[in-house]
């Protein structure tokens, strides 16, 4: 049965990044529905590709580079410009029954554009609400809006909950729904992976998140430099204004003398494969992470997963059963945990096993669109308001 309700999905950025992803799976199949982006780019092109009607503002351009510790000098011409975007949403909200939005400025916005509008409003919130990602302004006027405005906020953790109420945010708002995901094997052998991509055949470890200095892909370039032979793919690019910290990498592989040994990939769309070809994916973050789709992604694909120990990662690895959690920020203990799994990796493969069950049974996207779906219907009823 296709989806009744006229829902208009709201997002500042035009970017694909995590968050976008589970966007275009929420979106599927959803042809009453339109989204509003405040910005064009790569996410409003696949949109417009899969047959959804995508509204871009006509006044967001280049917003998704600013950045949160800019100046309030340089913010100062942006105010116009989001007054304009929030008049424009406010329009088309009108024509629709239900708000979510996917990202916290979108959540903002659509929250003041909505006093006008007065749809029922749904954040799904793909942060962890925190100092080390918020100013304390944004923190303030993101919890008072939630508490005021949202019917319901769906975040994809208990970590990210737990933040969310911590910061101030109402309790019986939250509901958790883990990001789901489904991904197709690849029926081939690792060698012939590597072959086909083009990468080396010595031991063989990769990151795959945006580069951003608190995915902390800069632990695993250190880590890399306590272990002789083995290389490392770095996947990603620096997505939301983070190339100060992409050319920081690259100069921290010069220092190490490591530029035969680290490879930098940019942004791929076939991540499935590049991660079947690594003997182990690391998943650095030195900040909590509040879900981390790249951690279910090496579950399904059967490969070895060291994690940093904070936000959701240790619920999502079963508290060290599905993966190896070491402390955030510590490149010895990552490359400790390194050489014990490329050190005899048969004896992973209970936990490799155990992983992949986990990941299908937990995480799969069947489960999260229902979750969705079913959330998105009783707030449009007025059930959960
Ligand atoms: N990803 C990708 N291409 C890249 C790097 C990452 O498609 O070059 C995908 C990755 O496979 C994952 C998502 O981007 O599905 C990142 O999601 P995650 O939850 O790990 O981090 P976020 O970006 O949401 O903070």
């Amino acid at each position: 049965m296709m989806p009744a309700e006229r829902v208009l999905f709201v997002d500042h950025t035009g970017q694909i990044g995590g968050a976008e992803l589970i966007l275009l799976d929420v979106v599927q199949g959803r042809k009453d529905s339109s989204v509003f982006l405040f910005e064009p780019g790569p996410l409003g092109q696949v949109l417009a590709e899969r047959g959804m009607s995508v509204i871009t503002s006509r006044w967001g351009r280049g917003l998704g580079q600013f950045r949160r510790d800019s100046s309030w000098l340089e913010a100062l011409p942006l105010f116009g410009r989001l007054a304009a975007i929030t008049a424009e949403l406010a329009h088309v909200a009108r024509r629709h029954d239900v708000l979510y939005a996917n990202s916290q400025k979108a959540f903002v916005l659509s929250a003041i554009a909505n006093i006008a509008a007065r749809r029922p409003l749904i954040w799904h919130l793909h942060d962890i609400i925190s100092p080390a990602h918020f100013g304390a302004l944004q923190r303030r006027m993101q919890i008072f809006l939630a508490n005021r405005f949202a019917a319901k906020v769906v975040v994809p953790s208990e970590a990210a909950a737990a933040a969310f109420i911590e910061a101030g945010g109402r309790r019986s708002l939250v509901e958790v729904v883990p990001n789901g995901l489904a991904v197709e094997p690849v029926r081939a052998s690792q060698q012939e992976l590597r072959q086909r991509l083009g990468l080396p055949s010595a031991p063989l470890v990769g990151v795959f998140s945006r580069l951003a200095q608190w995915k902390g892909q800069h632990v695993l370039i250190e880590a890399l430099a306590k272990l002789p032979g083995v290389h490392g793919i770095i996947v990603g690019d620096a997505l939301f204004g983070e190339q100060d910290y992409a050319a920081e990498l690259r100069r921290l592989v010069a220092e190490l003398c490591l530029g035969d040994r680290v490879h930098f990939l940019g942004h791929r769309s076939d991540v499935p494969l590049l991660m079947q070809a690594v003997d182990a994916m690391v998943h650095p973050s030195i900040d909590p992470e509040p879900f981390g789709r790249t951690l279910v992604e090496a579950m399904l694909a059967g490969v070895p997963v060291i994690a940093t120990d904070a936000g959701a990662a240790p619920d999502i690895l079963d508290h060290g059963r599905a993966g190896l959690l070491v402390p955030p920020g510590d490149a010895r203990a990552l490359s400790e945990a390194l050489d014990a799994v490329l050190a005899q990796p048969e004896i992973l493969a209970p936990q490799l096993d155990y992983a992949s069950r986990r990941a299908r049974t937990h995480y799969s996207l069947a489960r999260m669109l229902d979750s969705i779906g079913l959330l998105i219907r009783n707030v449009g009823a007025g059930a959960a308001v």
